[in-house]
């Protein structure tokens, strides 16, 4: 069976017939059809009493490539055009795309944050008119019922952003429970460095009262000795013991001064 052509080309549009003629270059028999009776597809253009007008709408040739300019620059010649658009809204006119110029025709606002603020309010709104919207967002995003609760309680605003809020909180949890722990382990230092004040501060009290009672002791004799209850043989007999009593306390002391444990003595 002979084959007449290399390659069917179904449409007639920029893209099929732009093959075609790549095709053809490289020695390939192409048959374009289309349904339609004319080429060119969209862009098609027809002519209203010698004014080109496009069929299917207005078509902007855009690129940044060279090549394709060039390209396209061998079949067909371009009109300058700059787009300029305006919206009309409720009788107003409005510069677009949005600029901070079309914020301030709206709102008198001068500063990004500002209108910011206002498309913020905005958009809260317009989710607490459609709470629909909400398990909208929620079901595509693919998040489940408790990160829903979640977003609700937290900032219905962020929930466009599509971020899982849910792990966010799960995150903010873990640092809060780490800051908790960490102040709880500080409240517990803290209470053991107050601890160790009280019982020296203690420690000092009982030695003062030692002092007094010691203090207590040379008047008490004398009370003792002026009632008869403290002869001068007693008080001699007593001045030997506590002598005695030193004696043995410097022989048993090391010589180096060091607190070993001293030998035994007697
Ligand atoms: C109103 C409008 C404005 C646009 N503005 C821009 C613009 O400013 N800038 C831009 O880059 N693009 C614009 N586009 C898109 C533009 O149309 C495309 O970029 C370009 O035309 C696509 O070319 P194409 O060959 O892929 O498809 P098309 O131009 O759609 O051509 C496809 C052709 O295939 C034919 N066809 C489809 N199926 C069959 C079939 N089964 N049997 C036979 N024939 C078939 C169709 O009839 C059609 O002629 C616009 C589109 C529209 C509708």
């Amino acid at each position: 069976m002979k084959h007449e052509y290399d390659f069917l080309v179904v449409g007639a549009g920029l893209f099929e017939v732009t093959i075609a003629y790549r095709e053809k270059q490289h020695g390939k028999k192409c048959l374009v059809i289309d349904k339609r009776s004319h080429l060119g597809g969209n862009v098609y253009c027809e002519d209203a009493e010698g004014i080109t007008v496009h069929k299917y709408g207005p078509h902007i040739f855009h690129t940044h490539d060279e090549k394709v300019w060039n390209f396209v620059n061998r079949f067909v010649s371009f009109n300058r055009f700059t787009l300029n658009t305006i919206a009309n809204y409720k009788g107003k006119l409005y510069n677009l795309p949005f600029n901070m110029y079309t914020f301030y025709q709206m709102w008198g606002v001068t500063q990004p944050e500002e209108a910011r603020r206002i498309i913020e309010s905005q958009r809260r709104e317009a989710v607490m008119e459609n709470p629909d919207f909400i398990s909208k967002v929620v079901l595509d995003k693919g998040l489940d019922s408790g990160t829903a609760f979640e977003i609700l309680s937290i900032d219905i605003a962020d929930i466009d952003v599509g971020k899982n809020i849910g792990a966010g909180l799960q995150i903010d949890q873990a640092e809060a429970d780490l800051k908790i722990a960490q102040a709880k382990a500080e409240e517990r230092r803290a209470m053991a460095v107050a601890r160790e004040q009280e019982m020296k501060a203690l420690a000092q009290e009982m030695k003062a009262k030692v002092i007094e009672a010691e203090a207590n002791v040379p008047l008490a004799m004398s009370e003792a000795f002026r009632s008869g209850n403290l002869g001068v043989m007693d008080y001699y007999r007593m001045k030997n013991i506590e002598a005695d009593t030193q004696m043995r306390e410097s022989i048993a002391k090391p010589a180096d001064g060091s607190k070993k444990k001293p030998d035994k003595i007697g």
